[in-house]
């Protein structure tokens, strides 16, 4: 890295700070900014809209003030206080991180590869906490932060290459470095410039401060950058899935000979492709449901992606208290032990938000 370039990136990261500290939201959650707190903020932030999550993120830490007050919660009062936060997968784990830090460490750990370990932190939670509670050179790097260096330095590498992230975490650690004093600002600050001004829709170029060190605006490539590569002839797959539920427990499927996910583990299922249909068990259920599915009404889920198939999700939830069902390659599981069952990330995102439907409306 040139000289010039040096200096580019002292210029930008001097007033990018600087628009921060200008124009930053007085956000409820950047009060108080202990460990635990920037914790569970982002850890709802990053999958829950800013709009939704604070009023809820407030009842959370109304419940839950600390991180010894969490740990020694039931699970059932945690996920009444994340009610409305969408997955309680992420509830339960914060849980799990809890006890954790609490056993293992007293209180949260101020180190990258300690806080990696935490169940329910990632590296983005990570990076947060080490900045902004201890002053760590982490920079937090996500969706946002590719999208704004993708086109200030007019990166043309598809951004799932490791080359583009070996070429941002360079420019990134060279922008950290000089910024002893404040990591945490300016990895606060680098998201909000990405939230407000470098959107991924209508970029707000011509007012930009930025805009004199942009080679995307120079050389009006902006529109496309980050360079992503969508996925092409992919094979369209219609997954039709049955939630059978009974008393916290939930009907689980050996998938012997199935189309996808052979051998793996799922729940009662029918693929159609093209003009094929593919059932995942016979028996009771494929008597008494599977086989009569054109009946039944099929609430549409996630799309996901399994090696060269489009799948399109769509589920019913069925309460089956006092039927009894036969089948070798069928099981009961309690709710809480599905995730440890499920491989795909496809079935265990429907199953969040089935089991979040289930829960909203009292359990069953
Ligand atoms: S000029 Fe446009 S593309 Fe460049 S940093 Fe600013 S908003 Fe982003």
């Amino acid at each position: 890295m040139d000289s010039l370039e040096l200096s580019k990136i002292e210029a930008l990261k001097n007033i990018i700070l600087e628009w921060f500290y200008k124009n930053r939201e007085n956000y409820s959650f950047r009060n108080n900014r202990t460990p635990y707190r920037v914790w569970i903020s982002e850890t709802i932030l990053q999958q829950t809209r800013m709009s939704a999550a604070l009023e809820k993120m407030e009842n959370f830490f109304l419940h839950f003030p600390d991180l010894n007050s969490l740990a020694a919660a039931r699970e059932e009062e945690v996920l009444f206080a994340f009610k409305g936060l969408g997955y309680y997968n992420r509830a339960r784990n914060l849980l799990k991180g809890a006890k954790y830090v609490v056993s293992k460490y007293k209180d949260i750990p101020s180190e990258y590869n300690q806080l990696i370990e935490i169940p329910s932190i990632g590296p983005y939670t990570a990076s947060a906490i080490a900045s902004i509670c201890f002053g760590k050179l982490t920079p937090v790097i996500d969706g946002n932060i590719k999208r704004i260096f993708a086109r200030i330095f007019q990166i043309e590498i598809e951004i799932k290459n490791s080359l583009f992230l070996s070429q941002l975490n360079l420019i990134l650690l060279k922008m950290f470095n000089f910024n002893i004093l404040n990591p945490g600002d300016l990895n606060e600050a680098l998201m909000e410039f990405g939230q407000k001004i470098c959107k991924v829709k209508n970029p707000q170029c011509l007012t930009c401060f930025v805009q004199k060190y942009c080679l995307a605006y120079k050389n009006s490539s902006v529109n496309k950058l980050p360079f992503i590569t969508r996925p092409e002839n992919k094979i369209i797959v219609n997954w039709k899935l049955y939630f059978f539920i009974n008393n916290r427990k939930v009907l689980l499927n050996q998938f012997n000979d199935f189309y996808l996910l052979k051998n793996h583990i799922g729940f009662p299922s029918i693929i159609e492709m093209n003009d094929e249909k593919f059932f995942s068990t016979h028996g009771d259920i494929y008597n008494n449901f599977l086989s009569n599915y054109k009946l039944h009404n099929f609430v549409n889920g996630d799309k996901h992606t399994i090696t060269n198939h489009q799948i399109r999700f769509s589920y019913c939830i069925y309460d089956l208290k006092n039927i009894e069902i036969n089948g070798e390659d069928l099981f009961w599981c309690p709710f809480e032990n599905v995730e440890n069952f499920l491989v795909s990330s496809g079935l265990n995102k429907t199953w969040s938000s089935v089991y979040d439907q289930i829960f909203a409306r009292g359990g069953t």
